[in-house]
């Protein structure tokens, strides 16, 4: 009876497996893919898959209900036991560029897309993350832990609430099974509850699907392959012909990826790993890795261990990344073309696009009509000089009065110490909040005003690395109760929430140098 309701809820329409090839080789043994775009494969079934967490948001949007998710069959079928009729199992076909270096075939090594469903507006691709293993898995399992489940669905979910395009997560799924993990990669590997995350995007694709069949020499594949993208997921463009959709394409995923920079910069979010296979073609934040959140403001932090050498992935490198990883989609394409010129002048827009929206968001972000050079460039040189939460820093701001001699006293909670500790630096922040004051004036903006546009921007809730671990620690001992309450607070970011000051908090001393909060890696 709950199977029908499912079923009956979700239709199944697939044009990602109708329109593109496959795979014909059906066993499930790890493998390279030629002249293909995916491989049918199914998901490993689970000893006993029960429901930690779910999104209400995207469960609306597949027309589920309450009772629907609640089901055992929603169980079954989101830990990939049960393969509802209408779906077709696939794991794709992509290459990418790893830490700036050209890797080959990676592909869905632990992430299998049930299906498309066909929605209002579109159409949403469902992906179990974590479900066993694909032709894709090189050397791996497939399978994902609870730990960097939790922590992908709780981020996903996060960043949606704070307006960030993202991929979503529908619903997070413990196996009931043991998976075995080396977190800190010293040799020592222990077992860990698996999970399984079931994804959803309107499009999975990344700028490596390009690379893979450009790397391949595969060009009519590519160039049926980019049409199909740009009919399912760029309607918009209609080109007049295919060489200028081709341009047009690409200007879009520049214009979508720079945007997607703003934002992250925005509220401080570090992707980790911004290799070219992990980078959404339609511009989401997509794989929810070794990401986190600056906590002080420290444009050099990364947190993935694995990148710790060069930091690569570092905060305040992000955009220059999206641009590099713009530039290898441009290459990827360049068959396409008669003239590469169009994309070379689009990676250059790239760089004013994002240029000119940066100002614009670091205005909004002072509660300024206008951006002022010279009032931004001189925080950004402040914020570095002593431990200073960022996220509390804007807050802060937001409710200064810039007029009283002694406002930067106002900032004092921001600081990890408890206040600035350098004279000099006091001083600096008297001279900044005097033209700040001076700035606001000038452009005519009162207090008021200021305070609601700015935490509008400001998110006073983010998923702090620490209040992951929390989630995750409690999770671990079967205590599901604390990812829920942080979905729930985190999906009211830009909100007081006087019941829930205790998400807001800064890091705590403990959380400085545990793994987890402070030190991730690749490996989950
Ligand atoms: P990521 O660092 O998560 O972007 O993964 C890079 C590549 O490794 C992708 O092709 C993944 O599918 C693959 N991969 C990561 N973890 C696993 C795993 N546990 N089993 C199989 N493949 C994996
Ligand atoms: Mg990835």
């Amino acid at each position: 009876m709950q199977m029908q309701m499912i079923e009956n809820t979700l239709t199944f329409t697939n044009p990602f497996t109708q329109a593109l090839p496959a795979d014909p080789e059906t066993e499930n043994t790890r493998r390279q893919v030629q002249n293909a775009l995916y491989s049918r494969v199914r998901p490993q079934p689970v000893a006993a898959p029960h429901l930690i967490a779910f999104s209400h948001e995207v469960a609306q949007q597949l027309g589920l209900s309450q009772e629907d998710i609640t089901s055992p069959t929603f169980t079954q079928v989101f830990s990939g036991n049960k393969i509802l009729s209408g779906m077709d199992p696939h794991a794709t076909c992509y290459g990418g560029h790893q830490f700036g270096n050209w890797a080959g075939q990676l592909g869905d090594g632990r992430a299998i897309n049930l299906g498309e469903v066909a929605t209002d507006d579109g159409h949403l691709m469902l992906q179990l993350k974590g479900a066993g293993p694909t032709p894709y898995s090189r050397s791996a399992d497939g399978l994902a832990v609870l730990r960097s489940s939790v922590r992908e669905f709780l981020c996903s979910e996060a960043m949606y609430h704070l307006g960030i395009p993202t991929t979503r997560a529908l619903s997070l799924i413990g196996t009931g099974e043991q998976v075995m993990r080396d977190v800190l990669y010293d040799g020592h590997p222990a077992l860990e509850p698996g999970a399984v995350v079931c994804r959803v995007s309107s499009s999975f694709v990344r700028f490596g699907h390009f690379q893979m069949l450009a790397a391949r020499n595969e060009i009519d594949l590519l160039r049926q392959f980019a049409d199909y993208i740009i009919k399912t997921e760029f309607p918009h463009l209609r080109p007049a012909n295919p060489q200028d959709g081709y341009v047009r394409f690409f200007n879009e995923v520049c214009e979508r990826t720079a945007d997607l920079m703003v934002h992250w910069m925005r509220v401080g979010f570090v992707h980790g790993v911004m290799n070219t296979d992990n980078m959404s073609i339609i511009g989401e934040t997509i794989d929810y890795g070794p990401y986190g959140w600056l906590e002080d403001f420290d444009p050099n932090w990364t947190p993935n261990t694995t990148d710790a050498q060069h930091r690569r992935y570092r905060y305040a490198q992000q955009p220059a990344i999206g641009q590099w990883n713009l530039l290898q989609l441009a290459n990827a394409l360049a068959p396409l073309l008669d003239s590469p010129k169009p994309l070379e002048t689009a990676l250059t827009d790239y760089a004013r696009y994002y240029e000119r929206r940066w100002q614009e968001m670091m205005a909004q972000k002072l509660g300024l009509p206008a951006y002022d050079a010279d009032l931004v460039t001189r925080l950004l040189n402040i914020l570095p000089r002593e431990e200073m939460d960022m996220t509390w820093c804007f807050r802060l701001l937001a409710t200064v009065n810039p007029a009283q001699p002694d406002a930067w006293q106002h900032l004092n909670p921001a600081y990890y110490q408890g206040a600035p500790r350098q004279p000099d630096l006091i001083k600096s922040w008297q001279a900044w909040l005097g033209q700040y004051h001076q700035v606001l004036d000038q452009q005519g903006v009162s207090p008021e005003q200021r305070r609601d546009k700015m935490n509008a921007v400001n998110p006073k809730y983010v998923l702090r690395n620490y209040l992951a671990q929390l989630a995750i620690d409690a999770a671990e001992q079967g205590d599901y109760s604390r990812v829920n309450q942080t979905l729930e607070v985190l999906r009211h970011p830009y909100d007081e929430q006087p019941e829930h000051e205790n998400y807001a908090a800064k890091r705590p001393e403990w959380a400085r140098t545990r793994a987890g909060c402070s030190m991730l890696s690749c490996s989950s």
